[in-house]
């Protein structure tokens, strides 16, 4: 079973509080050598199949060890690393080391990986995507890259190409926190998606919002209209599960089903029987 990682547990105030205590200043000194270090460290959460019950891949989401801090979450530090430079090697190791993990998973699980804009701006992305896939010996097909609106705000033609490329040699390309940003329908248009991930603030709306049950219903349809598979982040309740199921989305991830863990935490086995369990109940 997928342990907790403890964020919303006890030693949450022990986060919050030394959190504070290090300045942002501070942060961008560390980070300098926080890679060479080995103070960065994957964490995974699975995402299941809705018509198999299955799980079917695992997104990948940064953490920092900070020395004094404490574990740092990626909304502290991934502003500071595209600021300062160091979004580019970070992400790098980043993609390395997920490749390098998913190798040795079942072969039926993906692993998804977020990339930021700061990613792309070398022009070397699809090459040293390459040569990870290269060297880990992870087949395509079992890399799936998430990207944000945001990503494709600027530099947009030069990015489609290079996520156009990705996508030709066979890597699953979704659209992260779809419905959050400014233009969301016009990059359905821009690039062909093989998936879109609708932000977990329309899932967490669904019980008690009607707005929100209609913006994903809404959702649903267009994707089924452009043959894009759609997944749901951040279910939390049954009750969303539910209505997210009811309503035919391809692939969900939350709490519910799995909080994001260590590699060494993961027990692949143990994450289809929590699913088989939420059926017979
Ligand atoms: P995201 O890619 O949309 O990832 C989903 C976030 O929602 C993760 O937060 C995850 O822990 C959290 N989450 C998952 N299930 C639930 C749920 O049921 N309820 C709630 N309330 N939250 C849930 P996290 O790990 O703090 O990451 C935040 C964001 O930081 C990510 O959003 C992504 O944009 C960015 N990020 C994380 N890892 C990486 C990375 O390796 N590279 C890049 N470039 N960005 C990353
Ligand atoms: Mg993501
Ligand atoms: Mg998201
Ligand atoms: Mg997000």
């Amino acid at each position: 079973r997928v342990k907790s990682e403890g964020r919303n547990s006890f030693s949450f105030f022990d986060e919050d509080l030394s959190e504070k205590a290090i300045s942002r200043l501070q942060l961008v000194n560390d980070m300098r050598a926080a890679l060479s270090r080995n103070e960065f460290e994957l964490h995974y959460q699975p995402l299941f199949d809705t018509e198999t019950s299955r799980p079917c891949g695992m997104e990948a989401l940064v953490r920092w060890r900070h020395p004094v801090a404490g574990l740092l979450y990626p909304d502290r530090f991934i502003g500071i690393a595209e600021e300062t430079g160091l979004m580019e090697p970070l992400g790098q190791w980043i993609l390395q080391r997920a490749c390098a993990d998913a190798v040795s998973w079942p072969q039926d699980i993906k692993v998804a990986v977020n990339l930021s804009a700061a990613q792309f701006r070398a022009g070397t992305l699809f090459d040293v995507i390459l040569c990870v896939l290269v060297e880990t010996g992870l087949p395509p097909e079992r890399l799936e890259l998430e990207i944000t609106e945001s990503l494709l705000l600027q530099e947009k033609d030069s990015n489609v190409l290079v996520i156009q490329q990705l996508k030709n040699i066979g890597i699953t390309i979704t659209l992260d926190d779809f419905g959050t940003g400014y233009a969301s329908l016009s990059y359905l248009l821009l690039f062909p998606f093989d998936k879109i991930k609708i932000d977990k603030s329309f899932t967490q709306g669904l019980s008690s919002r009607a707005d929100c049950r209609a913006v994903v219903a809404s959702i649903l349809t267009l994707a089924r209209g452009l043959e894009i598979a759609v997944t749901a982040e951040g279910v939390e309740t049954k009750s969303q599960f539910e209505l997210l199921r009811a309503q035919g989305v391809d692939y969900v991830q939350g709490y519910l089903f799995g909080r994001p863990c260590p590699l060494a935490e993961l027990d692949f086995a143990a994450l289809e029987l929590i699913v088989r369990a939420d059926e017979a109940a």
